[in-house]
């Protein structure tokens, strides 16, 4: 059994996968640029600070790390995952989401490193036709950052045909949470996703939550979506890796509850969590938000064996909430 090498294992998937992997006894190697993710909250972990886009510099870095060290799997949690951000700016999306990917899967086959895991994600599938979405539904993305989240599975399967590297996809849904212990959770600069931002709401951190169209054809007229705890997202890596070890062939899972809320849902979960008002701003539906995405993990848990633990939205919601208490302006700079 070799040592995993994790990108972006500072940010906030990739920080819960270390700890839950450490806790199974890995040693582990977290390569991350830190331009999103946090030194913190990579405390007592081997840390290497690098950029897998930087071109000049990131293939000498990958090829001494593997040199030095037996990795028989990467777990690929580095990248950018803003929406917006990718319908405004794709350059960035494709140079790192794929470009930066490529840097890593050429200096996995340089160095005979077998195994990825992949952060994937429920945005790879657009709007779909039925839910709850099965592996196999089309996947017809509905932004830049959903395409290079494609492409880059794409890039996969030749590599994979080319230099036998296997693979597992995990398709994310709405990961939310943190860590039970209080010490991790989310801290995106800036914050855009819906619970952390009701969270800030109910702290007076900020006014008020806009809630993105009313319009939608739910039974309140808000987006549904599948909020997965990050623990059980993490918890599935250590099952992915322990497949791939085992010989599993290359795949894709769905990790999410099958469950989905609204977001006057979620809006009333922080409040009844919290015990503290939110005021709700009905504001213009979101460019690129399909109006249901829920997930079938049933894939996962059949093959993997993966039960997730945190059944109840309100269960997710007060760990988001405890983290926010303890860091409500996120970690330390530093
Ligand atoms: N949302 C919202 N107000 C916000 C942020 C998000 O109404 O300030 C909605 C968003 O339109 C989506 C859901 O909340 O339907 C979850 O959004 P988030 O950005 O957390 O995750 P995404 O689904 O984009 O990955």
């Amino acid at each position: 059994m070799g040592s995993l090498l994790v990108t972006g294992g500072a940010g906030y998937v990739g920080s819960h996968a270390v700890r839950q992997l450490q806790c199974k006894g890995e040693k582990i190697v977290v390569l991350d640029d830190l331009s999103e993710g946090h030194r913190q909250a990579t405390a007592g972990v081997d840390l290497v600070v690098a950029d897998l886009a930087d071109t000049t510099r990131i293939g000498s870095v990958l090829d001494e790390l593997f040199q030095k060290e037996t990795f028989d799997v990467v777990l690929h949690f580095a990248g950018r995952a803003y929406v917006g951000e990718s319908v405004r700016d794709p350059e960035r999306y494709y140079r790192i989401n794929v470009g930066g990917g490529i840097e890593l899967l050429s200096a996995m086959a340089r160095n005979g490193v077998p195994r990825i895991i992949f952060s994937s994600t429920c945005a790879t599938y657009g709007e779909p036709d039925t839910v709850p979405i099965l592996e196999d539904h089309p996947q017809r993305p509905l932004s830049a950052y959903g395409r290079t989240k494609l492409a880059f599975e794409l890039a996969l399967k030749d590599f994979e045909i080319a230099h036998g590297i296997r693979h597992i996809n995990f398709r994310y849904f709405n990961a939310a949470g943190a860590h039970p212990d209080g010490t991790l959770g989310e801290d995106h600069r800036p914050e855009t996703h819906l619970i952390p931002l009701v969270c800030d709401a109910a702290l007076g951190l900020r006014p008020a939550v806009d809630i993105f169209g009313t319009d939608y054809p739910t039974p309140d007229g808000t987006c549904i979506r599948d909020y997965i705890h990050v623990v059980d997202l993490a918890d599935a890596h250590i099952l992915g890796v322990e497949a791939l070890r085992s010989g599993a062939s290359s795949t894709s899972y769905n990790l999410g509850m099958g469950h989905g809320y609204s977001v006057l849902e979620v809006v009333e979960s922080v409040k009844r969590v919290s015990g503290r008002d939110v005021t709700a701003r009905h504001t213009p539906r979101r460019p690129g938000d399909p109006p249901s995405l829920v997930a079938s993990s049933q894939k996962a848990s059949d093959e993997l064996g993966w039960k997730p633990s945190f059944k109840d939205l309100d269960d997710i919601v007060k760990t988001a909430w405890q983290f926010k208490q303890s860091y409500p302006q996120g970690y330390s700079k530093t």
